[in-house]
């Protein structure tokens, strides 16, 4: 079965942390200031970080 991971759009990114405060598993972090940057063993695919970014540039992607 697939499974749903966070994907960053990096160059969209402005780096406001907001993903990083509603991730229940700490698995989206802002990396160097410059964009975030998501932990695939650590995220469940919840979606939460998605509708948490001002600027939408957090896709949940189906991965094998
Ligand atoms: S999809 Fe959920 S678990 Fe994955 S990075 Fe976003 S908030 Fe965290
Ligand atoms: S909420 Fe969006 S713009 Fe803000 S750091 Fe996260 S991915 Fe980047």
């Amino acid at each position: 079965m697939a499974k749903r991971k966070a994907s960053v759009d990096a160059g969209r990114c402005v780096a406001c942390g907001e993903c990083m405060n509603e991730c229940p598993r700490s698995a989206i972090r802002v990396k160097k200031g410059i964009a975030a940057v998501v932990d695939t063993e650590l995220c469940v695919g919840c979606a939460l970080c998605a509708g948490s970014c001002p600027v939408g540039c957090i896709e949940i992607m189906e991965v094998v």
